[in-house]
């Protein structure tokens, strides 16, 4: 059976990323972000072939992805970024030994009723502006002093968000890091701030521990710089093929609505793709897919399990040829600009329909773990 749309992930290309992230902040440690099925290229493919290339951590959202690890015998230390939600989910991350993000003071009332033996490791969330998750700068003194009363608690770090990263001008980023400094001034342990943005827009913001995601999939989490500029390689290509090759007269229109008008005689493709398989439906006319080695436009919606393309310019195209999305050659970073989303939500979308298909990086570990300084 050939597959309809495949998704070809190649892990060689993530682990080469990671070792572009680490040229970028090479006297940081390496937290990689594989929430949400590492953004939709396969959680446990790209764990392995992370903790293959000698990361540092991983970082997951939530037990549910964590325990998809453990699992799958990923011995990576796995950080919970959004920390635990009840009693059971803390002692279980006991448990699995990961590491509790801790972001309020609900969640430090989980722990504090966890028995006193447990070997606690955890990392504090600090609101040093983006407003989402984290303690109040102000309340460091108390955090430190919740550490005090509990010995056997690991304090893994100091942590925040930053809000605008992926802006080079924007002051806005400074100020969260002088904020974050000079709330912690004078308190041991370890620092982390950026994510990929921050790493590669922000030297200031490489500290202990960098943790990256889209970068690590391949793509440029800044508008002004493309993934090819900063080495990075993209690591999924997703592809379909042609179901239909018709010709329409000048005036015709194509799929819901008539939303696309030939402006003249043309051949129009149809494609064995759709908003089932992650293809928003917010895609404009224009949004490029490559035919043969060539650019060509999305004419007209997209459907659930279709699209239409404008083929005038691979006249020669014909049922069966495939179909790229996106991937090597065709940005999507550039292609999710057209749905007015970014390349995270592309990824992030892509349904159970889609086939994956993982191309192996290396197996040995690379021995680049990071300079473990800082400390
Ligand atoms: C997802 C996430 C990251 C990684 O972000 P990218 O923009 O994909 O590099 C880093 N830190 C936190 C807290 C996150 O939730």
């Amino acid at each position: 059976m050939i597959p309809r749309v495949t998704a070809t992930v190649d892990l060689g290309c993530i682990q080469h990323n990671l070792q572009v992230v680490r040229g970028m902040a090479p006297r940081s440690r390496v937290m990689a972000a594989v929430k949400a099925d590492a953004y939709g290229h396969g959680a446990v493919p790209v764990a392995r072939a992370l903790e293959a290339a000698g990361v540092d951590a991983l970082a997951v959202a939530c037990l549910e992805e964590a325990m998809e690890l453990r699992q799958a015998h990923v011995v990576t230390p796995i950080a919970l970024l959004e920390g635990v939600i009840s009693g059971e989910e803390a002692a279980q991350a006991v448990y699995e030994r990961l590491q509790i993000v801790v972001h309020d003071h609900w969640q430090l009332a989980l722990l504090e009723a966890l028995p006193d033996s447990a070997q606690l490791s955890l990392w504090f969330k600090l609101d040093s502006g983006m407003h989402r998750l984290g303690f109040p700068l102000a309340d460091v003194p108390k955090l430190v002093e919740v550490l005090r009363r509990h010995p056997n608690w690991k304090l893994e770090g100091w942590m925040t968000h930053l809000a605008c990263a992926d802006e080079p001008e924007n002051d806005f980023t400074p100020l969260q890091i002088a904020r974050f400094d000079a709330a912690l001034q004078g308190i041991p342990g370890p620092r982390s701030i950026a994510n990929s943005a921050g790493i590669i827009a922000w030297p200031s913001a490489r500290r202990d521990w960098v943790r990256p995601g889209l970068a690590l999939y391949g793509c440029s989490p800044l508008p002004a710089r493309s993934a090819a500029d900063l080495d990075l390689r993209p690591a999924m290509a997703l592809d379909s093929r042609l179901i239909a090759v018709r010709e329409f007269a000048a005036g015709e229109r194509v799929g819901y609505g008539g939303a696309y008008v030939c402006p003249e005689r043309m051949p129009i493709g149809v494609v064995a793709v759709g908003y089932a398989d992650g293809i928003h439906r917010a895609f404009a006319n224009g949004t490029p897919m490559v035919v043969a080695g060539c650019r060509v436009p999305l004419a007209g919606r997209v459907s659930m399990d279709m699209i239409t393309v404008d083929l005038r310019a691979v006249p020669q195209a014909a049922v069966g040829d495939p179909v790229r999305l996106w991937g090597p050659g065709l940005a999507a970073e550039e292609v999710a600009a057209y749905a007015g989303t970014l390349a995270y939500e592309l990824f992030c979308g892509l349904t159970q329909r889609v086939h994956y298909r993982h191309l192996p990086g290396s197996q040995a570990a690379s021995g680049l773990r990071s300079a473990r300084g800082g400390y």
